[in-house]
């Protein structure tokens, strides 16, 4: 389905504020892929900071590039936003990649780049293909045979010493390549490089062993940047077609100090980090004078300690502000009063289980009183509109878990309506319905994922008795497309193939699955024994494996733990 363009007739670049373009001959000359439509990428932060980043020497230019409209003529291949050049006649293409399921569409820009699929079949002048992006430093395996090289961790720390090694590189010459490649395995902490790594499967499909076949670190350690306020986080472009419009997009703060046991980056962005009042302040005089809205991005928003003043710092320069998610179990009367300043509409909390003891397995931190509690501030506070965030399919789920989900809505709208009488009208609630996709590096990475048709049960359930209540609807996911994310996010080498063969049938799953010699089942629908070597084992977070298999017991044991205290503690070993 085309998506209707809000500026027709115009160019993306032409609708942008923001662009870099470097006349003068570039040392260095970099495509930047987001694989997906323009739209999605260019509200993703991380993409943008990417730019930024890789801009920033004078001597390198970089170039943006997403998959092609679906209204593009076919011939004209892969070119950049900036120069309408052709990705091939670029040094290096550089994925930023942060979900699993636009792997195909890596695929897809690879061969309409004209590029061999595979990095052994790729030779100059083909650029070198690199990647980076939450969905690589939780697991790379899945796509390791598309791509030279990876940067495990958070672009601040790692882009300025791999151009580093680039710009002293000979990129025109297979050996140079390969000196390249070997400088920057040995040397840039976080990097990645799979051909000198060798994956040993045993007779039962698991990985039996895992190991480097050169001079490189067995381990690859992920780089994060301990003070956040060495470079600002925000938008660098500005524009009406991105799916979050002209949004100034603003990071206040990375990780979570919850642990919620299945989010990724509760665990990955560890230790949770805060920027400062002024960090804030600065990067919101960037965007003043070129918006009228400004997005707050972080995972636990409504934590930050100086919530209130950041935002009211924004209101007072007369910008809009919009959240992500806030925490029901934190809408003190500060924020309140600043999203009634700011005259929010919606808001959006995450209960993600229906049940005290669901929420007590995946450690929430929440009870259902702070969950009703909040809708009623919220209403009374003006918000008349809920989008509430559930999963189903869930690690020891059983059916009263799905009615809870149920339950807790008929309670909420409850509340609601009696909260909305004061106001002579009434608000919608949306409920968005997710199917549960074990992550890498968190407490449940051992876990099974509930079957497609089981999945697909829960929502008719929950859909059949929430849809016939009014101002209630529901949205959910489609359980093929979890189980596929399954399979990407859990597999290992082998999935490679998968992602080839379903290229060449079009993107045809069903038959690339029913044709493939490895069972994706294998990869998803079973509980994996604790002492299994997992695909993404090599790659160290900080937090012990231990921690995260002790988190697990307390999960199936329905025992929550207390958030992370941020400073003096060694629990997860990160610090
Ligand atoms: S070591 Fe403690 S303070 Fe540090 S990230 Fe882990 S749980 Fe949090």
């Amino acid at each position: 389905m085309v998506r209707k363009r809000k500026t027709q007739g115009k160019s993306f670049a032409q609708m942008e504020i923001g662009a870099i373009r470097k006349s003068g001959k570039a040392r260095v000359k970099i495509a930047l892929v987001y694989p997906n439509r323009y739209h999605i990428g260019m509200s993703n932060l991380g993409f943008q900071t990417a730019y930024a980043l890789f801009n920033a020497p004078p001597e390198v230019t970089c170039e943006r590039v997403f998959l092609p409209e679906s209204d593009d003529p076919p011939g004209i291949g892969v070119t950049t936003i900036e120069s309408k050049s052709r990705i091939s006649e670029y040094d290096i293409v550089a994925f930023s990649i942060s979900f699993e399921n636009d792997y195909p569409n890596l695929l897809t820009i690879l061969e309409r780049g004209g590029f061999p699929l595979r990095s052994d079949q790729r030779t100059i002048p083909h650029p070198l293909v690199v990647a980076g992006g939450v969905a690589c430093f939780l697991n790379p395996e899945p796509i390791a045979p598309f791509i030279d090289c990876f940067l495990i961790g958070e672009a601040e720390e790692l882009i300025a010493p791999f151009l580093q090694c680039v710009s002293d590189a000979d990129l025109n010459t297979e050996s140079g390549r390969e000196t390249l490649l070997m400088h920057i395995a040995q040397k840039v902490p976080g990097a990645y490089v799979p051909k000198f790594y060798e994956a040993v499967y045993q007779a039962d499909g698991t990985l039996g062993d895992f190991k480097p076949m050169m001079e490189v670190p067995s381990k690859i350690l992920r780089v994060f940047s301990k003070d956040l306020s060495s470079h600002p986080t925000c938008s660098s472009i500005l524009t009406p077609e991105a799916a979050l419009g002209h949004t100034f997009l603003i990071e206040v703060g990375r990780g979570c100090t919850h642990g919620c046991r299945f989010c990724a980056a509760g665990y990955v962005y560890r230790p949770p980090r805060f920027r400062t009042r002024r960090d804030f302040e600065k990067m919101v005089d960037r965007g003043a004078p070129i918006t009228d809205k400004i997005g707050i991005v972080g995972a636990a928003i409504s934590d930050h300690p100086d919530i209130e003043h950041l935002c009211l710092y924004a209101i007072e320069r007369h910008l809009q502000v919009g959240f992500s998610s806030l925490r029901a179990d934190s809408l003190g009367s500060a924020l309140l009063g600043v999203l009634k300043k700011n005259k929010t509409q919606t808001v959006t909390i995450a209960p993600d289980a229906g049940s005290e003891r669901m929420r007590s397995v995946i450690n929430k931190g929440m009870n259902e009183s702070d969950i009703l509690n909040a809708a009623t501030v919220l209403i009374e506070s003006g918000m008349l509109n809920l989008k509430l965030y559930f999963m189903v399919g869930l690690p020891t789920e059983t059916i009263e878990d799905v009615e809870a989900i149920i339950t807790l809505c008929k309670r909420i709208k409850h509340r609601f309506l009696k909260s909305s009488k004061t106001k002579g009208r009434i608000g919608t609630i949306t409920v968005s319905l997710s199917s549960f996709v074990p992550k890498p590096f968190t407490p449940f990475q051992w876990a099974a994922m509930d079957g497609v048709r089981s999945l697909k049960e829960k929502i008719r359930k929950v859909k059949e008795s929430l849809n016939k209540i009014p101002n209630i609807r529901v949205h959910a996911d489609i359980p093929r497309w979890a189980f596929l994310q399954g399979v990407f996010a859990l597999g290992d080498r082998r999935v490679a193939d998968m992602l080839v063969a379903a290229h060449n049938n079009y993107g045809n799953w069903a038959k690339t699955l029913k044709e493939s010699v490895i069972n994706p089942s294998f990869y998803v629908h079973r509980d994996r024994p604790l002492n299994e070597l997992l695909p993404w084992d090599f790659i160290d977070h900080g937090i012990r494996k231990s921690f995260l298999a002790s988190e697990y017991r307390r999960a199936l044991d329905g025992i929550p733990s207390p958030p992370c205290p941020i400073e003096s503690c060694r629990l997860c070993g990160v610090c």
